[in-house]
């Protein structure tokens, strides 16, 4: 599902974030990508998205290969990957079900199938009572679940979370990880950075961790922290 070979990222100003990066995760994988704020966390996942480019190195994603793929063929890859941020990123002058439809919307999705498809989501995430609220009238928990809600409405064959509970309480924050894990189980490969020590320590998944933009452990059923 995603391959980095030899993968350097430079930004303009010569920050070095990422260093001969090579990481292969297969489909039906549930990773987090963990280590210190500057680590390069996001900047593995700009990568993914292509929201950034490599300096050096392949990076390919669900049989894209990103680093050479033309402008106009990135709408397309994106449409096979869902997207959770830290900060939800919700439109605010639309309801929960509104801001979901939105993203079938984009794709040209058809009326029929948004209003088949957008209530079962909503359904998953535990939010059909919220439908027509709008996102200020939400918890920071809920408005997550909404965010996660629009990242599935598409079907994504992969789906990336940034810091996805940074803003969360603990037990909100577990939620979250819940519905993600249950995601996976659904098939869906699943890829979390964060920094939240219990949740990676009590899941035991895949831990890849980063230290000055280099891979520092990369651990089948990992914790946080070392564990020698
Ligand atoms: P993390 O997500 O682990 O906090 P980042 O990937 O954001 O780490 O950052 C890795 C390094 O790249 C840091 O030194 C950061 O300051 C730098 N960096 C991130 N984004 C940019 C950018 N747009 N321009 C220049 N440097 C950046
Ligand atoms: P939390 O305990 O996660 O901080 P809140 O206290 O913010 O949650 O919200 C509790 C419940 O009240 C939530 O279900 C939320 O949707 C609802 N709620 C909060 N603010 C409003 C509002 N302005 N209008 C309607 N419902 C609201």
């Amino acid at each position: 599902m995603i391959n980095f070979e030899n993968v350097t990222k430079i930004y303009q100003n010569g920050t070095l974030a990422l260093t001969n990066i090579n990481l292969k995760i297969n489909k039906g994988d549930f990773t987090f990508f963990i280590g210190q704020s500057g680590s390069g966390k996001s900047t593995l996942i700009k990568l993914i998205l292509r929201e950034e480019e490599a300096t050096e190195g392949i990076v390919s994603v669900n049989g894209f290969n990103v680093s050479t793929m033309l402008r106009k063929e990135i709408p397309f890859f994106r449409r096979s990957i869902g997207v959770v941020f830290q900060d939800f990123r919700l439109l605010p002058g639309k309801t929960v079900y509104e801001n979901v439809a939105f993203a079938m919307q984009v794709v040209e999705a058809l009326p029929k199938e948004i209003r088949r498809r957008v209530p079962t989501v909503l359904g998953l995430v535990g939010l059909s009572n919220k439908a027509k609220a709008y996102p200020n009238q939400l918890s920071g928990g809920e408005q997550q679940r909404v965010a996660l809600a629009r990242a599935l409405v598409n079907n994504p064959v992969l789906l990336v979370a940034d810091e996805p509970t940074g803003n969360l309480d603990p037990e909100t924050s577990w939620g979250i990880m819940n519905l993600l894990a249950e995601v996976n189980q659904m098939g869906t490969t699943v890829v979390v950075a964060t920094h939240e020590k219990n949740i990676v320590d009590t899941m035991k998944k895949r831990v890849i961790a980063l230290s000055k933009g280099e891979i520092i452990r990369d651990q089948e059923k990992g914790q946080y922290e070392d564990e020698d």
